[in-house]
Formats: structure tokens, C-alpha cells, sequence
């Protein structure tokens, strides 16, 4: 194992361990097209779950003057359970 800087597909620089085995230059190379650092993996994922989650609402505020009042009564309980 050794330290490599490697230079993320977002412009990003982060220190990695990587085996001499998973042959550095070229997962480096790989990642500087294809990866983003973690920080920004992180971001994106928490910018998809907003998404995911004001798409629901959207969905749950449409259906719900159409839904059976029983039917509300279970989405408003287990709402947060069901993002
Ligand atoms: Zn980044």
C-alpha cells in the first residue's frame, strides 16, 4: 500500500491509499475521468435525496384531494418512513 494524491474528475484533490496490486497509474488516471472526491460524491447524494424528496411531496400534496381520507390517514403516518 502506498499514498497517492489523486485528482478527481470535479477538480478536487484527495490523498488515497492505494494497493500496488489494483495498479496505481492507470485507477488514477481512471478516476481523474470518472470520479468525483468524496466530499462532492457526498454532496451530490444529499442534492438527490432533496430531490427525491420534494418529488414525493409533490406527489403525496397531488394525490392526496383524490385520495380515501383512510388512505391520507396511513401516508401522513408513515411518510417519513416511506422517503
Ligand atoms: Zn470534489
Amino acid at each position: 500500500m502506498a499514498m497517492y494524491i489523486v485528482n478527481f474528475k470535479c477538480g478536487h484533490k484527495e490523498e488515497m491509499e492505494i494497493s500496488e496490486k489494483a495498479r496505481p497509474e492507470q485507477r488514477m488516471e481512471w478516476m481523474s475521468k470518472n470520479a468525483v472526491c468524496f466530499d462532492c460524491y457526498r454532496k451530490e447524494n444529499e442534492k438527490r435525496k432533496q430531490e427525491r424528496l420534494k418529488n414525493n411531496l409533490d406527489t403525496f400534496v397531488k394525490n392526496q384531494q383524490d385520495c380515501p381520507k383512510e388512505f391520507v390517514d396511513i401516508i401522513n403516518k408513515n411518510f417519513w418512513n416511506l422517503i
